[in-house]
């Protein structure tokens, strides 16, 4: 009796076909509208950081993701001790 012969793996191959991760590009102008000839900013800066870092834009709050610094959008935000 000879050696038992391991089956052989199957490897599929992707005929061409790969799968690329789509990076989504850091768009500034999605931060920016004209409106009548004005620039108009859609997102806000961040005090800490100063102009030029936006911040993130959630459900409920503003967010910089550089310092941290988190702006809600609710009242209670301001009575922080
Ligand atoms: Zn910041």
């Amino acid at each position: 009796m000879g050696k038992k012969v391991k089956k052989k793996q199957r490897i599929r191959k992707r005929a061409g076909k790969k799968k690329k991760r789509k990076k989504k590009p850091y768009v500034v102008s999605k931060f920016y509208k004209i409106e009548n000839g004005k620039l108009v900013r859609l997102r806000k800066f961040c005090p800490v950081c100063g102009p030029g870092v936006f911040l993130a834009e959630h459900s409920d709050r503003w967010a910089c993701g550089r310092c941290g610094y988190t702006e809600w959008k609710t009242v209670k935000a301001t009575a922080v001790t």
